[in-house]
């Protein structure tokens, strides 16, 4: 047993502890707590005492959206102020590098796991449209849901197409950390009929969960109430439009519901155009909300309603989408840009956003997303400039790799 001593703990479950310490026992936190008149330092248990100093010790945290086999697009698609355009550059980029499982693509997924670890993620939400990121996953130190997400607007055949997923799906070795489940890539862009495939096939394995973006454009929204708009002629363009598609009406958010489609298994990512009364109907249904703030800022979504989404109940959880749209994979950066957008929002709750949030909805709470005896130990270790401060808003101030180390690693 090692018994770490630190100038603040952070178990998340409950506030900052000032000269904490956390006993860890063959990669589980065994107990954690304030010093007390005696500490435990000295105590006739035989665990090793490690003092770390000026740091704050807090869980690993979770990166809950993010798709790492476009890490090879990074800086490759330029900010743009539509989001269809963006989506253009994006589709222009792919184009230019066919195979999708390539060495550079491959290159640039082991570069993103190592980035991902060094800034102190401990669980990621990936969306693949190969499923070519799984198995090096399965070679990190990450615990993962891989979700295989489906594009599909016009489907002749959709259960065909949710089947043939399904069993790529079952091929494939999961392990003790790593999962694979399905997606839905968005309302305007998949079939209602394999929306419901999908979510057959979700209900058929009861602790998977699914995800889907969800009211992130002005066009999506627009696409969704009239079926004409920017996205419609992107359909058109690409050969995908189906003519016997009859647009619902109201938003984003009303579609997937009345279609059955969201639960408390389900993602929903950016959200940057919910009304609060699309909000209520998320934070009804359970579903958890994954905003990821300099994503929206870079294709053109526009800012997200952060405020709101806590205002609102729904759970909230943080990714920070590819690196075709964000700098790094750096979800201490996501949360400073929360902050900026949010500056009431408590500290607090950005990091239960960033840490046990996102464990909830990807399935991992058991094991991850607080410091709670019996959990694994995948702490980190955040230094701080003194210990004399208020460590909560230190942390969603935007935190570098060069300041976090994984304390096993000590
Ligand atoms: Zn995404």
């Amino acid at each position: 047993m090692i018994r770490y001593h630190a100038a603040w703990v952070l178990p998340i479950a409950e506030p900052a502890i000032r000269n904490g310490w956390i006993a860890v026992d063959r990669g589980r936190i065994a107990a954690y707590g304030s010093p007390g008149p005696a500490g435990p330092r000295g105590s006739a248990d035989g665990a090793q005492e490690v003092d770390l100093g000026d740091v704050v010790v807090l869980p690993g945290l979770c990166n809950a959206h993010t798709h790492l086999e476009l890490s090879y697009l990074r800086d490759e698609v330029p900010p743009a102020s539509q989001f269809v355009t963006w989506i253009r550059g994006v589709m222009a980029a792919r184009r230019s590098r066919p195979d999708p499982s390539g060495p550079e693509i491959l290159e640039a997924i082991e570069d993103a796991l190592e980035e991902s670890a060094a800034c102190g993620t401990a669980i990621v939400g990936d969306i693949s449209n190969t499923l070519v990121s799984f198995e090096p996953l399965t070679r990190s130190p990450l615990a993962a849901v891989v979700f295989y997400e489906l594009i599909r607007f016009n489907a002749p055949d959709p259960n065909a197409v949710v089947d043939q997923a399904q069993q790529q799906i079952d091929a494939l070795a999961p392990t003790a950390r790593v999962r694979a489940s399905l997606a839905a890539h968005a309302p305007y862009s998949v079939a209602p009929l394999v929306l419901r495939a999908i979510r057959q096939a979700i209900d058929r394995r009861p602790f998977l969960p699914c995800s889907v973006h969800l009211s992130e454009s002005a066009e999506e929204v627009e696409f969704i109430r009239s079926g004409g708009g920017p996205w419609r002629v992107l359909l058109e363009e690409i050969g995908s439009w189906d003519p016997r598609w009859v647009p619902p009406g109201g938003s984003p958010v009303d579609f997937l519901a009345d279609s059955g489609f969201l639960d408390n298994r389900v993602l929903a990512v950016h959200g940057v155009q919910m009304t609060d009364a699309d909000l209520q109907k998320l934070a009804a249904r359970g579903a958890t909300l994954v905003t990821c703030p300099r994503s929206n800022g870079h294709t053109g979504a526009g800012a997200p309603p952060i405020a709101d989404f806590y205002a609102s109940g729904v759970r909230v959880a943080i990714g920070t989408d590819s690196l075709a749209s964000a700098p790094d994979l750096n979800v201490f950066a996501e949360m400073a840009t929360m902050r900026a957008l949010a500056p009431r929002v408590p500290a607090a709750s950005l990091l239960e956003s960033a840490t046990i949030e996102g464990a909830r909805a990807l399935g991992f709470d058991a094991d991850y997303g607080t410091i709670e005896p019996g959990k694994v130990a995948r702490l980190l270790a955040v230094t701080l400039p003194s210990s004399n401060i208020d460590v909560e808003e230190y942390l969603v101030g935007g935190i570098e790799p060069e300041q976090i180390t994984w304390i096993e690693d000590n």
